[in-house]
């Protein structure tokens, strides 16, 4: 490795390797063109009245221009790079008033031909830690002499452009962090979401009886709870319809558990179609099914019994008819309590059982206590 360096036609300066590091953690070789950086090559081709300047960098092998005037080349080869020798004295600005009488640039192809330099001062950049990362550096066409205050203007704004350099690394170590902080907020959103889509999952299959798919005693515990509440804040009334399929062990013993479940399924489809927007059905126990119906009465939820009897009823059953009893009970303003309103409902429906089955009953129907 050193071999290789020693043959390199170029100085190599003496901490290369610290030097290319950091270079590198600028991060800013084959970046664009920077408002920044272009002022301090204008500025310094202005104050030392040359038509060429340039902020130059050097890599392992080449110059690159992070900023230039004058010229339109944005690279070239290290070897042949003034400033790879103004580097290897970070402390001072190179000056060579005429490099055709400069042994070390003589026979220069940047000499023999374009942009044919003959005058060059290079002010090295140097990183607080000491590593010279290129030059500011102003050229002529023609030879030239430099006065001391250019000198140090041009020592002054190298200064600058490294700070320059320190500020722009900043603001690129805050812009990943915040790109970084973002991808973690979006990650953590995700998960959130994630959680939140699984655990409403949860809760629907929770509350979700698995055979219909419509909700189970869980859940009509908490509707019944729900609307008891409201009918006692609004002063309206809330009524319950239990409905129970007539002998359905019937159907089960004949046909199987299999077409019972179908039957089931279906009985729970169909009466799920008869309810109105604010209604709900819920599966109450084996083929017992509760409607809870918000703001309704006694007429108003006799007739929603009777839709749920002859939909039933009327449904085409490929084994044999198929009907259901059913009970109604009912509270004004939310005085009954709503476990009392579901007793009342399941004696309608044993009234209706009695009765002959396939129909609707109400408190009316009840004996006298
Ligand atoms: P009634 O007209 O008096 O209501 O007679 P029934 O046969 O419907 O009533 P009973 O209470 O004697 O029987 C209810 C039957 O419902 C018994 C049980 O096997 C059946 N059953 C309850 N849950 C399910 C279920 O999830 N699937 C099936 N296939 N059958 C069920
Ligand atoms: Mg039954
Ligand atoms: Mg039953």
């Amino acid at each position: 490795m050193c071999d290789t360096l020693e043959q390199r036609p170029f100085p190599v300066p003496a901490n290369e390797a610290a030097r290319l590091r950091a270079l590198e953690a600028y991060d800013i070789l084959d970046s664009l063109p920077e408002r920044s950086f272009d002022d301090f090559a204008r500025l310094a081709s202005i104050i030392c009245q040359v038509p060429i300047a340039m902020i130059s960098l050097l890599d392992d092998h080449r110059q690159w221009f992070k900023a230039r005037v004058g010229i339109s080349a944005t690279e070239t080869p290290r070897e042949d790079a003034f400033c790879a020798h103004a580097i290897m004295d970070p402390d001072s600005v190179m000056v060579v008033e005429d490099a055709r009488d400069d042994e070390r640039f003589a026979r220069n192809p940047l000499v023999l031909g374009d942009p044919k330099i003959r005058f060059y001062a290079g002010a090295p950049l140097v990183t607080p830690s000491g590593e010279a990362l290129g030059t500011l550096c102003v050229i002529d066409r023609e030879p030239r002499e430099i006065t001391p205050a250019q000198i140090e203007a041009l020592r002054i704004m190298a200064a600058e452009v490294v700070s320059q350099l320190e500020l722009r690394r900043s603001i690129l170590t805050l812009e990943q962090a915040v790109i970084q902080q973002g991808t973690y907020l979006e990650e953590l959103e995700g998960n959130k979401r994630v959680l939140e889509e699984a655990e409403s999952r949860l809760i629907a299959a929770a509350m979700t009886d698995p055979l219909t798919g419509i909700p189970n005693r869980r859940a009509l515990k908490v509707q019944l709870e729900r609307q008891h509440r409201r009918a006692r804040r609004r002063r309206t009334d809330l009524a319950i319809v239990m409905i129970d399929i007539d002998h359905f062990k019937d159907i089960n013993d004949a046909l199987g558990h299999q077409v019972g479940d179908a039957a089931l399924a279906t009985v729970a489809q169909l009466l799920k179609q008869e309810l109105r927007a604010h209604d709900t059905i819920a599966r109450y126990g084996g083929e017992e099914f509760i409607a809870v119906l918000p703001s309704t009465g006694l007429e108003g939820a006799l007739v929603m019994a009777e839709r749920f009897r002859r939909t039933v009823e009327r449904a085409a059953w490929d084994f044999r008819p198929l009907t259901v009893s059913v009970g109604v009970a009912t509270g004004r303003g939310g005085e009954t309590p709503h476990a009392e309103l579901v007793r009342e409902a399941d004696e309608a429906l044993l009234q209706a059982k009695q009765r002959g089955r396939n129909r609707v009953c109400g408190p009316a129907d009840l004996p006298a206590h």
